[in-house]
């Protein structure tokens, strides 16, 4: 049995919202490390954040962590962000972006979004504050926010980038990868649906070898030395400069990373094929289909969000029940987080902020996208959405 059947087993869906992209190959690496003898943070950890890097285009710094989560607070605890700091961020996102602040004693700041679904840059200095440290804008789906306008802010007020580009491995904006160190820090996931997956893992990129430094520290409880330094230079004394947390990425996953990351291009060269597929095959249909990134610039393709028009004449919710019923499964990228019980309990807003994220949730749907996807399974996907909405 292949990997993939493997894979296929576990849902029950004709075609799946994901589908991690696992061959031989990945498993072979696993092994090897496995058989190495060297489980944590060691060699092949160093040989993915090198490998990383040179992919961004060499000048990033990259320390790998044990997810993107964890990457984010790593970078914002090293760039001095704590209690009574506030973090700008957008409404539409995973929890995990807001988790992150709010884990450090510092308040995320909700705003809303663009026809982009990314945050909406001129609604920012509303946001601003005496307390406002930072921004984190989230590339959703894989496509670039607007960092120009975002870095223009910024500058003006003094305030920090940090970029949740989760979903945004490989994308460039400007004619710059993101993560090759535009911004302060940039931090990617590697969870089992994202663009290239470690099982669970994420690499904080920056332009500051000292930052990248204070991050390595960081990521491994805030000792001095990681345990790779220490057993190869047979040196048993360590040092506790600061609180850090347990956030080292292990070369088990770093082994599955550098196979995907050798695959990258590959991977997302079929999920832009697949993204050009759905623009020409549900043309003519009451969807309004995701923005397309400018001239030159890549889209990451991690999702492909449409919006069911109001002519649909059927409710998302109705629509998503459907498409399950056809084997198709779909999903919606997010409940914004002011819908959320936490964030509405901890957080100080009106849901009348919201009202750009409150209108394309309502009509938020996300297609089936992944490279491991056959043309079958795309068609399948076409012709489900087009029996419902013709
Ligand atoms: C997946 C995701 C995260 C968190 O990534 P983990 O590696 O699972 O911690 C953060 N932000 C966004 C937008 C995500 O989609």
């Amino acid at each position: 049995m292949t990997a993939s059947n493997a894979m296929n087993q576990l849902t029950s869906f004709t075609v799946p919202q994901s589908r991690a992209d696992i061959t031989e190959d990945e498993i072979e690496a696993v092994a090897q490390t496995l058989r190495s003898g060297w489980l944590t943070s060691g060699p092949a950890v160093r040989k993915f954040e090198k490998a990383f890097s040179d992919y961004l285009g060499g000048k990033a710094h990259t320390t790998a962590t044990n997810s993107a989560t964890l990457g984010l607070t790593t970078a914002l605890k090293a760039l001095g962000i704590g209690p009574g700091d506030e973090v700008i961020t957008t409404t539409n996102t995973f929890t995990a972006t807001a988790l992150a602040i709010y884990h450090l004693g510092a308040t995320p700041v909700l705003v809303d979004i663009d026809h982009t679904l990314c945050i909406d840059p001129n609604r920012i200095e509303a946001a601003i504050t005496s307390r406002t440290r930072a921004i984190i804008p989230v590339h959703l789906g894989g496509l670039a926010c607007d960092m120009d306008a975002i870095h223009d802010i910024a500058s003006r007020k003094g305030l920090l980038v940090i970029e949740d580009a989760a979903h945004a491995l490989p994308t460039s904006s400007r004619g710059e990868m993101v993560g090759a160190g535009r911004s302060a820090a940039t931090v990617f996931s590697f969870y089992a649906t994202k663009s290239i997956t470690t099982g669970e893992g994420g690499m904080i990129t920056c332009p500051d070898p000292a930052l990248a430094e204070r991050m390595k520290r960081l990521r491994l409880h805030g000792i001095n030395s990681d345990a790779f330094n220490r057993l190869n230079g047979n040196s048993w004394l360590y040092d506790v400069t600061e609180d850090g947390f347990k956030a080292n990425m292990t070369d088990i996953s770093a082994s599955l990373g550098l196979v995907q990351l050798a695959k990258l291009e590959k991977m997302w060269q079929r999920r832009e094929k697949v993204a050009e597929r759905y623009y020409e095959g549900l043309k003519g249909l009451p969807l309004t289909m995701p923005a397309k990134p400018l001239p030159n610039d890549r889209h990451a393709w991690h999702l492909f969000m449409v919006q069911l028009q109001p002519e649909a004449r059927i409710h998302r919710n109705e629509f998503i029940s459907l498409m399950a019923g056809l084997g198709v499964q779909c999903s919606v990228h997010y409940v914004p987080l002011h819908r959320h019980t936490l964030w509405k309990k901890v957080l100080d807003f009106d849901v009348r902020e919201f009202p750009v994220a409150e209108k394309a949730f309502s009509r938020s749907v996300s297609l089936p996208i992944f490279s491991s996807m056959t043309d079958s399974e795309v068609n399948t996907v076409i012709e489900a959405t087009r029996s419902l909405l013709q």
